[in-house]
């Protein structure tokens, strides 16, 4: 069998949630030729507005553990309380076809991927303070009490992991954030 080559560049962009990583991807997406999203596999329900194929594909706990169990998964990790996965062969197809491809995962998700190709190149979003963090993040009213404290505490770990990140952008401004995620990518 040939062995095709990926010639494409792999991104991942990771964050604590609230920090405006969805607004930043959505940018480069728009912005750049070439690039392309990988809809990530998740076991949570979607959120109202949501679509099963565009913003995740919305699947069930016994069908993501049978992904698991056949390897489908390039990455897959277990965050607040839902499974996230990232599925091999769209990523490695992508790459084939020569296309830059734009990850959006947490970080236990990206240190898996940089494990299996070191050539990806991580790029974490930070926000300028914890405080402004949990301000975005209540603003947005998309989640429960429970759930936002879920997300406020995983956001410490998250942070503290950054320095494994190969860039590391602060979004106190949301164009500037944009122009240098841009920058990187190019
Ligand atoms: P949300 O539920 O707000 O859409 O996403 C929650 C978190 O899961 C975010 O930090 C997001 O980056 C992460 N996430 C989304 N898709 C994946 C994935 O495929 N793999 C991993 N490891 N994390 C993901």
């Amino acid at each position: 069998m040939m062995n095709r080559m990926m010639t494409g560049k792999l991104f991942v962009l990771s964050g604590p949630s609230g920090v405006g990583k969805g607004t930043l991807r959505e940018h480069a997406l728009s912005d750049i030729p070439g690039l392309v999203y990988s809809i990530s596999c998740t076991t949570r329900q979607p959120r109202p507005g949501e679509t099963d194929g565009i913003e995740y594909r919305f699947i069930t706990h016994e069908k993501f553990t049978q992904g698991i169990q056949q390897n489908l998964f390039l990455e897959y990790a277990h965050v607040h309380d839902d499974f996230y996965g990232t599925l091999r062969a769209d990523v490695v197809n992508e790459l084939e076809s020569g296309h830059n491809v734009l990850l959006e995962i947490d970080v236990q998700g990206a240190l898996q991927v940089k494990a299996k190709m070191p050539e990806a190149v991580l790029i974490f979003v930070a926000p300028p303070s914890v405080e402004v963090l949990e301000q975005r993040l209540r603003g947005r009213h998309t989640e429960s009490e429970a759930a936002l404290s879920v997300r406020l505490k995983n956001a410490a770990g998250e942070l503290g992991l950054k320095d494994k990140y190969d860039y590391v952008i602060v979004n106190d401004d949301l164009e500037k954030a944009s122009q240098e995620l841009r920058q990187i990518i190019l």
